[in-house]
This record gives structure tokens, sequence and C-alpha cells, in this order.
């Protein structure tokens, strides 16, 4: 049998019409004169004759399975003659299919009623018309239940069971909608290609499009033809393909409910079936945009025609993206009468209230109007009432927010073992190493801990272990976590007088920048020194994410680091915020100062979103540390974090993410660049590859607070998440998943320009 792909590469049947007027008169009696017809894969004639006009289809030579239409036809004729669907016109020999000879291959050969009417025109249908189309085809579909072919579980690439199976067809799409579409093609195999074997499938004619539906000059639905994609599959999804095309250029969340809601009166569906339409809908809209997009590449003659198609799938299935998707799923299952599957909304002043009573006052929520989140995909956050926000805030979902490889890996490894480091376990000795090969190579000792301020704790209890010293040195207004010591050394937090006496800090390259920074460093030491400490380290958050986000100017780390070791401590890079190819392809925020740090911590993007974080250093440091001291925790360096861990390289390296950080971060602080020399309320705009700080000032450059506070919420309210860092709490903090791309960043700055144009 030909596969998927060669029925619709293999060209259309060289058939002129006179061939066709040949094939009418010998194969079926018909004298006539033959006109071409329209055809994706064949060639289809109308045949003007004395007995009434027929259309002609000689099959693609590829195509062997033209028996399932005639077939169909006939058996819908008998169980259901009020459906207006063409009758088949027997051969001479009373045979369902005829042949024909051309250029020396042979093509099987169809003849129907030609059906009198026109196309109904795309988009031109009104919820009366959507409502009598679902009923004709929950007719249709009724009308086919009783209908067995050996060959309709054929190959077809328009077969809504084989969306994953387009996916090597990516490449033909722009460059900027591949990983769009990939995620979408990524939820359709996780959430519809498991279930559709388990649901009712029978003969679905599956191309319920306007283009095959024929109206009379009043109006009336009078035809239902092109019966060539029709396939044993699920039965839902034929009224979700229908509704697909009911979708262009109205909101598919208003049509859906209703198309779905009229077929399931005519032909009742499960709510199962039902909550599926959405994500079916999706699925159809990839299939066009993926076959299309190939197809042009192929027909570079026909490419415009072709692509002016697609153009609607693609800005429907944004807009159908856009809503969650459990509640997209709902919607439908409600308009069917059924009950909602997800939990039902609480009001939020009472979750709020229940948030208080349970957490206290000790956690804070962000903007003024918190946003009740209900899950995420990609660089997308959605909330429980299914609005759509643009995540440029949240690194830690790196590679996307519920990034399908890493769940996968974490639920394999958790079904399988998760155990800890007490045991021989091959994949966490795996991951291990494919991290140590990102560092510099003298780093190559890696011990696992939960968190980022574990991660920073157990480099200082290195650090003091190995040094004989207890003094810390940080910059002016670090966050490193919170923990007892990382607390101490996280002034952002609490700017309390009297930091501890093993505390001293350095001023972040702000500007006007300092230019002597040995000079700083030998003061922090000197100010250790004055309450009787010597440093066991420097702790550094390369992008100084907190310190309000500067470019790591050449020579700060390298003076730095030079006149901390001379005072005999080591250098810590923490690079839970910069790490892992957010700063670009140096992939580490250090190495923009060509530094090799004795002690390298990782945390939040490392995982997804898994708990997990790392201490990376070197040999002798790792060894004289274990000669002093023990270290054990229980969940740190787990299977499953390991396998986690390794799933976010794996995409980081396949989708060459940290290239993209690169770009996308140069174009986007290009455009933030534009606003600035436009507004003399932004001030500089800085920080290395997805790590963006928007400073907004007054007018003598002043730190303006109020300002910056006033953007935040104004963009939360048009759904667009962003934060807000520094002592002057005045820069705006840009920090999005690497998925982050161009469109996303046009969408951010011309929101930006909006908001500001708002506040005045
Ligand atoms: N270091 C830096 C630079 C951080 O930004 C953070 C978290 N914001 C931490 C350490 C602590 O990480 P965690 O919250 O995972 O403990």
């Amino acid at each position: 049998m030909t596969n998927a792909f060669e029925l619709l590469a293999t060209p259309t049947p060289p058939a002129e019409p006179a061939d066709a007027e040949r094939v009418a008169w010998e194969a079926y009696g018909i004298e006539g004169n033959a006109r071409r017809l329209a055809g994706e894969r064949d060639a289809n004639f109308c045949i003007a004759s004395a007995e009434g006009p027929f259309t002609l289809k000689i099959a693609n030579r590829a195509e062997e399975s033209l028996d399932v239409v005639a077939a169909a036809l006939e058996h819908i004729a008998r169980v259901a003659p009020d459906l207006p669907v063409p009758r088949v016109r027997r051969t001479r020999e009373n045979g369902r299919l005829g042949s024909v000879q051309l250029g020396g291959v042979q093509h099987l050969v169809v003849m129907v009623d030609f059906l009198a009417g026109t196309p109904l025109p795309a988009g031109s249908s009104d919820r009366g018309l959507r409502r009598d189309l679902a009923g004709l085809l929950a007719s249709l579909d009724r009308s086919l239940q009783g209908f067995f072919h050996h060959l309709s579980g054929r190959p077809l690439l328009w077969d809504l069971s084989r969306v994953g199976e387009l996916r090597p067809l990516v490449g033909h799409l722009p460059a900027e909608r591949r990983s769009f579409v990939e995620l979408a093609l990524d939820r359709f195999e996780t959430t519809v290609t498991p279930v559709l074997p388990s649901l009712r499938w029978q003969a679905v004619h599956h191309d319920f499009n306007p283009d095959n539906l024929l109206v009379d000059s009043a109006g009336h639905l009078v035809g239902i033809i092109d019966f060539g994609d029709l396939v044993h599959g699920s039965l839902v999804a034929d009224p979700a393909v229908a509704a697909s095309y009911q979708c262009f250029g109205e909101d598919p969340l208003e049509v859906i409910p209703d198309f779905i809601a009229s077929y399931h009166r005519h032909q009742p569906l499960t709510s199962e079936e039902v909550g599926l339409v959405p994500d079916l809908v999706a699925g159809r809209f990839l299939q066009s945009l993926l076959i299309g997009a190939w197809r042009a590449a192929s027909h570079p003659d026909n490419r415009d025609y072709i692509l002016a198609h697609t153009e609607y799938s693609w800005e429907a299935l944004q807009r159908l993206t856009h809503h969650d998707p459990d509640q997209r799923a709902d919607l439908v299952r409600r308009a069917c009468g059924f009950a909602p599957v997800h939990r039902p909304r609480v009001d939020t002043d009472e979750a709020l209230a229940h948030r208080r009573r349970r957490f206290g006052g000790v956690l804070n929520l962000s903007y003024d109007q918190p946003v009740r989140l209900a899950r995420g995909e990609g660089v997308w956050l959605y909330d429980t009432e299914g609005h759509a926000y643009l995540d440029a805030y949240n690194n830690v979902p790196h590679v996307g927010h519920a990034r399908p490889e890493v769940v996968t890996a974490l639920s394999e490894q958790a079904a399988r073992l998760t155990t800890n480091t007490r045991y021989l376990v091959d994949e966490v000795l795996d991951y291990a190493d494919r991290l140590a090969a990102l560092l510099p190579p003298e780093l190559s000792v890696v011990l696992f801990t939960n968190s980022g301020s574990e991660a920073n704790d157990l480099a200082f209890r290195m650090a003091r272990a190995v040094t004989g010293q207890l003094g810390i040195v940080i910059t002016d207004f670090a966050y490193h976590g919170t923990t007892i010591a990382t607390d101490a050394t996280s002034p952002e937090e609490h700017l309390r007088a009297g930091a501890e006496a093993w505390v001293a800090t350095v001023p972040a390259p702000a500007s006007p920048a300092i230019h002597h920074y040995a000079a700083a460093f030998d003061a922090a030491v000197a100010t250790l020194a004055g309450s009787g400490h010597r440093p066991a380290a420097f702790i550094c958050d390369s992008v100084f994410s907190s310190d309000g986000i500067f470019d790591l100017p050449p020579a700060y780390l390298r003076e730095g680091y030079a006149s901390i070791r001379t005072a005999g401590g080591l250098c810590i890079a923490d690079e839970v915020q910069a790490g892992l190819g957010r700063v670009g392809e140096r992939f580490w925020g250090f190495a923009i100062d060509g530094v090799v740090p004795d002690i390298v911590t990782l945390g939040k993007p490392i995982g997804n979103g898994h708990p997990m974080a790392a201490v990376v250093t070197t040999p002798a440091i790792a060894e004289a540390f274990a000669a002093r001291e023990h270290f054990f925790s229980t969940f740190a360096g787990s299977p499953v974090a390991a396998r986690v861990g390794m799933a976010v390289l794996d995409v980081l390296e396949r989708e060459q993410l940290p290239a993209q950080a690169g770009r996308v971060g140069g174009y986007l602080r290009g455009l933030l660049g534009d606003l600035a020399r436009r507004d003399p309320r932004i001030g500089e705009v800085r920080g290395p590859g997805l790590f963006i700080g928007v400073e907004m000032v007054e007018r003598d450059a002043q730190p303006d607070p109020r300002m910056a506070e006033a953007v935040q919420n104004a963009m939360r309210r048009r759904r667009i998440l962003i934060g807000r860092t520094g002592p002057g709490r005045n820069v705006l903090k840009i920090r999005p998943p690497l998925v982050f791309e161009e469109t996303h960043a046009d969408l951010l700055a011309e929101t930006l320009g909006q908001v500001l144009a708002e506040i005045g």
C-alpha cells in the first residue's frame, strides 16, 4: 500500500478532457463533452451528456482505494436516500469502478452524478446555517455507522489520527512559526493521540469543508461532495474537522461549542469526545498549515494560492491556543449539557482570604491585581478564566512551561525508580557527567542539592572548611538564598542595619561605573579584617539580578577574584539566575569575563521547575571538604531530578536555545532602546542575552520606583508579566523562558509603548 505522503506527492494524472470523454464512453457508455474541475490529487471532469451531467474522477496513480468512495456512496444511497450525496454510475460491466491507461500507467476511475449548486463561500455561514450544517453532518455520520470497507483504514495525511506524522514538515514553515507549531504538535501528541484509539470509530467523511458543500441560489444546502478523504476514524473527528472550517474570521470559542452542541443534538457524543474537540480542531489547523507549507514548496507555481489558505489556519490556531485548554474543553462540554470536568472557580477575594489564613502574612503576591493561574504552556500562562498571559518574567521554566519532553522524563522515571545518592544509579552519574562537560575542565566534581539556597549554603560550608576562614564578600544588594547563612548574604531581603560581622560588600558595577574594582574588593577584605575576619569566599550573581541587572564589565570578576584569592578566599559564581544559556552562547554568566571560579552554584532553570540545584567544584576542594565534613541530602541527586535535568539539556541543545537567547535578547534590547530614545522616563536598557533590565527614571536620572510599579501593573492588566528589581525598585526585570521568540518580543515592546503612552 502507498504511504500517506506518496499520495499527496504524486502529481495529478496527465488527463485531458479528450481522455475523460473516451473513458466516459468506453467504460460507462456515456457520450458527452468534458470540462475540467478542480482537485487536490486527482483529475476531475464534468461530463455534459444527454443523460444529464456527471462527475468523472480519474484517480492519482498512487490511489489504490478509490472503491472506498464508490462503496460508501452506494451505502448512503441505500440507507439514507434523502441525503444529498452523488449517486454512483456503474460501468458497462456493472462495476463500481472503471480504469484507464494514461501514458502506460493504469488509473482507477469513478463516475457519479454531477450535483448542481455552488460551493458555500468560506466564512459566509451564519449561526443558523452552521446549525443546519452540523445537523446534516450528524445524519451523514449516522448513515455511515454500518458501513465497512476493508480499505477504509488506508493511510491518508489528512486523517486526524495521524497529525503527529506531520512533524517532519515543520521545516517548511517560516522559521518564526516553527516552535509554536512544534508546541502545538507536542500538545496534540500528548493529549489527543493516546486517547483517540479508545473512542468510537467508524467511517467518517473527514472533509466537511465549505468547498465540499453545495448550496442553491436560495442558499439551501443541496449537496455534499468529495468523499475522497473518507476514512475509518474517530466519530468525533468529523464534527471537529467541520467546526474548524467554521472558525475562520470568528472566535473559535464561540463557534466550536455551538457547532458541536448542534451536532450532539442529532448524533449524541460522550463528554470525553466533546472535551477533545478543541484539540482536534487545533489538529486540523496544524494539518492545513503543515501540508500547505509542504505543498507550497513542491508547487511553486501555485504557492500564493496554497499559502493564502494556510494563513487562515495560522490565525485561527493562534486564537484557539490563547485559551486555556481545560477551560475550552469545559466550554464545549457545557454547551452539550455535560458537567465541566475541571474545578469550579472560587471567587478571587475568597481565595485571597483563604491564602491569608493559611499562609499567614509571610508570602507576597505579585501585582496589584493578583494573577490566578491554572496552567502554563511554552511562554504562556493561563489564568483560571482561560486568559493567556505572555510570561516575560519566569526563568525557572527555562525550556518552556509544561515542556512535554521534561514532563515525560519526570513521569517515566518517577514510575520506575526514585531514590537517593547512597546507591549507585547510572542516570545520576550520567547527568553529573553532562553538567560537568558544560563547565571549564577544572570544575569536575558535581554535588546535587534541592534548591539554589542549599547550593550556596553548601558552597559556603566548603569554602569555610577548605580555607579555615569565615568571611563572605557579596555585592551591595545581593540575593543568595533562604538558609541562615545565605539569608545573611542577601541584603536585598532585609536591608537591615548591622549585617553580620562576617559579611562585607562590594558595589555592583552600577552606572556610573566604578573603575577600580581591585580597590573596592581590597576595601571589603579590609572591612572584614576590621571585625576580625578573613574571606572564605566572594560570591557573585553574574547578572546582578537583585542589584539592578548589569552587563558584567570586563575585569570586574578578574580583579575581584585576584583580590579575594590574595586574601586566601575562594570565588563562587552564583549561576542560579545567569546560568544555562540565558546570557547567550557563552552559556555561563562568569564566562563573559573569562574567569574560572572555584565553585559554581546552579539552580532554578536546570530543573525547569523540578526542585533541583547543584554545586560544581574542583577535585581538590571537594577532597579537602570531604576530609573535614559530611554531606548528604535526602532528595538531592535523585534519578528523577537527573532525568529531568537531562531532558532540559537535550531540549536546550537540540533547539539551540542559548543562541536564540542571544539573538532574541539583542532584538528585544533594540526595541526597548528605541522606546528609551523616544521616552525620557526610560533610563538605561541593559543586561546580557534574555536577562534585561529597563530603568525607569525621573527627570534628573533618579530612580522612579512609582513609575516602574505603575508600568509593571499596567503590563499585567494587558496580560504581559514582567518583574521589578534593584535597590531603587525602579528596574523592570524581563527574564522570560528561553523559548521566547522575536514575535513575543514585538508584543512586549509594543505593549510597553502603549502602557507608557497611557500612563502619560
Ligand atoms: N541565588 C540567586 C542569585 C537567586 O536569585 C536565588 C533565588 N532567587 C537563589 C540563589 C536561591 O535559590 P532558591 O530559591 O532555589 O533557594
